[in-house]
């Protein structure tokens, strides 16, 4: 069985320089793709160096609103280098109301610089959305959406919403933090998701899984638990079960629906 991390973040220096025997345990697994995403201009460079290094590592670039005032001028230029690099993606881009002391105002504006780069292209976009689940919506239905799908990273949003959504090329992804139990409403949103649009992630080291689900414990430099991205195996277990679906099914499902959205990168 092949497995697909639709999003994490392999170059967080949180893992502490691990990235090769992260890599080498997620091959083990069986773990064919990971898209890893870059936040800012300062880590899209080791994001290049992981996908030279290893052939499951799809690299995406992109501005996450956490990061804006990282930014340089040249950011936009930079990221067409960088797409220019190497086969990549468009991300983690996105909104961003829930973080308190966030520039809202330009968040805007970053993102559908990206959105349109992703459109033009024709790359998928991993995208981040937190409490603008309804601006999101309205951007997304008067600008161009890339053809080939965009990817709803750690999909959180109404569940009434996914109709509309998916119409636009959205993909909503799963990752393990919502198998947490205060977390459960959130799993129940992914019976809505239409078969062909489902993804899975890590979102590696973020989103850990709940203790007794976790087969790969890890801790940064500070003690601080980290999501291992071989978790990824545990999290299509953990969903195929919460959907009463036999895991062989769903990971043939999710490995078509992967290639259909970042396939030929
Ligand atoms: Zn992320």
């Amino acid at each position: 069985m092949n497995f697909y991390d639709a999003h994490n973040h392999l170059q967080d220096d949180r893992f502490g320089g691990r990235q090769d025997e992260l890599l080498a345990a997620c091959e083990k697994i069986g773990i064919a793709k990971m898209v890893v995403n870059g936040a800012c201009e300062n880590d899209w460079p080791q994001v290049l160096t992981l996908a030279r290094k290893s052939k499951i590592v799809l690299p995406s670039f992109g501005c996450h609103p956490w990061y804006l005032h990282e930014g340089t001028p040249d950011w936009l230029s930079n990221l067409e280098r960088c797409l220019d690099a190497a086969p990549s993606a468009i991300g983690e881009i996105g909104l961003d109301r829930w973080k308190p002391d966030l520039n809202y105002g330009s968040q805007e504006a970053v993102f559908l610089a990206q959105l349109q780069l992703a459109a033009e292209r024709n790359l998928p976009a991993s995208i981040h959305c937190l409490q603008a689940w309804g601006r999101l919506l309205e951007l997304l239905q008067s600008h161009p959406c890339p053809a080939r799908g965009f990817v709803l990273h750690s999909f959180g949003g109404p569940a009434e919403m996914i109709p509309a959504l998916a119409k636009l090329g959205a993909y909503f992804s799963f990752p393990g933090y919502f198998l947490q139990e205060r977390k459960l409403k959130r799993c129940a949103t992914f019976k809505q998701v239409p078969a062909d649009r489902l993804l899975l992630e890590t979102d590696a080291p973020d989103q850990l899984l709940p203790e007794e689900k976790n087969p790969h414990p890890l801790a940064g430099a500070d003690g601080k638990p980290l999501n291992h991205p071989a978790n990824l195996v545990a999290v299509y277990a953990a969903l195929a079960e919460f959907l009463g679906e036999p895991l062989e099914s769903l990971a043939g499902r999710v490995e078509e629906n992967f290639q259909r959205v970042f396939g030929g990168l």
